[in-house]
């Protein structure tokens, strides 16, 4: 295997290759760094300043200044486009003709020395492909550079309501709930392979027919910031999406909501508010109840198809407890009650749920409140 000096060897070419041709172009004063606009411009005639700088991928400023000095040399001249005066267009000068000739035989000399005894053509391919790659990966706003995916569930028949969906488990959560069944995506593994979000693209795109919607659960998606991008992408492609939240970035939750990019919202509520730090693993302290209760409000007060929901834990949650919650969320569209799971995946151990008799007896309590409250995961609930 050879060693992995990538960039090492792209330096070595790039500062070689400058070096013969400053040495080749030292008779006619043109440097190195000149010959991709004199090239560019000899093969592209009448182009504009703007063009070069998007064609050679150089910044403006040094496109400006190296073209200016190829005209203060008398090898480029600038004409007025016609119908924008504004606009300068570029030609090579007399002074080019000859200098032209020679950079091509300076490039294929160049090409001849650098190719000795090898697939040049393919060095080329590949070469053109890796130029592709940069431009589409490195570029922080081309992809999801920072998104990070940790679990992709291609296909659901209870994630959303009525609905085929499939699950996008996003990494990394603002909360710890110690009774929480994914720690694996709260506490990420320091050698979890994240799903790519073109993967995930990929298959929504050839299982258009087959499914009907996209639940973004996690984790906590809405705090990364490309979900809006990401949900964007997945809206074009028709489908519906729901957003599982912990309700700590009403604003982000706010965005999505008024760009039209989610269809439905299940918002935990962790616990009544005395219990809530508590609940959601977090020190009383620091912890503001506020963030949660904007989301409360913009859910209560927007159109939006949503549900509150709760975890309910036996160590954690009373009779009392969800009657507080429920008198806070008292008109709200849909609330669910779900017994804790133990997933083997939990935060911190030591937590148990309510037999199925207890659960509807609870959800009895607060139909009090809540005409419309739902148990969810309970037999003959
Ligand atoms: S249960 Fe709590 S810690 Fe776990 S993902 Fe949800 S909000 Fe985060």
């Amino acid at each position: 295997m050879p060693d992995s000096n990538f960039i090492l060897n792209l330096s070595v070419l790039y500062r070689n290759t400058m070096k013969y041709f400053d040495r080749a172009l030292a008779p006619y004063d043109i440097g190195s760094g000149q010959l991709i606009f004199l090239i560019l411009i000899n093969e592209n005639e009448g182009i504009s300043m703007q063009e070069v700088t998007k064609l050679s991928e150089v910044d403006k400023g040094t496109t400006t200044k190296s073209i200016q000095r190829l005209i203060d040399q008398g090898y480029v001249k600038t004409v007025p486009d016609e119908k924008d005066r504004r606009i300068k267009r570029l030609y090579t000068a007399e002074r080019a003709a000859d200098v032209m000739r020679d950079i091509y035989e300076m490039r294929n000399t160049y090409r001849a020395k650098i190719r000795d005894g090898m697939d040049f053509e393919k060095l080329e391919e590949l070469m053109a492909q890796v130029c592709v790659n940069t431009r589409e990966k490195l570029d922080p706003d081309a992809d999801y550079a920072g998104m990070r995916i940790g679990r992709f569930d291609k296909m659901s028949l209870t994630d959303y309501p009525e609905t085929v969906s499939c699950t996008v488990y996003m990494s990394g959560c603002c909360m710890k709930c110690p009774y929480c069944s994914s720690r694996d995506l709260v506490f990420i593994p320091e050698d979890t392979s994240f799903v790519s979000p073109d993967e995930v693209l990929r298959y929504l795109e050839k299982r258009r027919k087959l499914l009907d919607a996209v639940c973004l659960s996690g984790g906590e998606p809405l705090m990364q910031k490309d979900t809006g991008r990401l949900l964007s992408e997945i809206r074009k492609m028709g489908y519906k999406v729901k957003i599982d939240t912990c309700g700590m970035f009403p604003d982000r939750m706010k965005e999505l909501i008024d760009e039209g990019l989610v269809d439905y919202i299940a918002m935990d509520i962790k616990n009544c508010r005395e219990k809530y730090a508590l609940t959601a693993g977090m020190s009383e302290d620091r912890f503001s109840m506020d963030t949660i209760g904007q989301s409360v409000s913009l859910l209560m007060n927007s159109d939006i198809d949503y549900e509150f929901r709760t975890t309910v834990v036996r160590e954690l949650h009373t009779e009392d407890d969800l009657l507080k919650i429920a008198e806070w969320i008292r008109g709200c569209r849909r609330y669910y009650l779900q017994p804790f799971k133990n997933t083997g995946n939990l935060i911190q151990n030591g937590f148990s749920s309510y037999n199925d008799q207890e659960m509807i007896r609870l959800k009895e309590a607060v139909r009090a409140v809540i005409p419309d409250v739902r148990l969810r995961d309970v037999v003959s609930g």
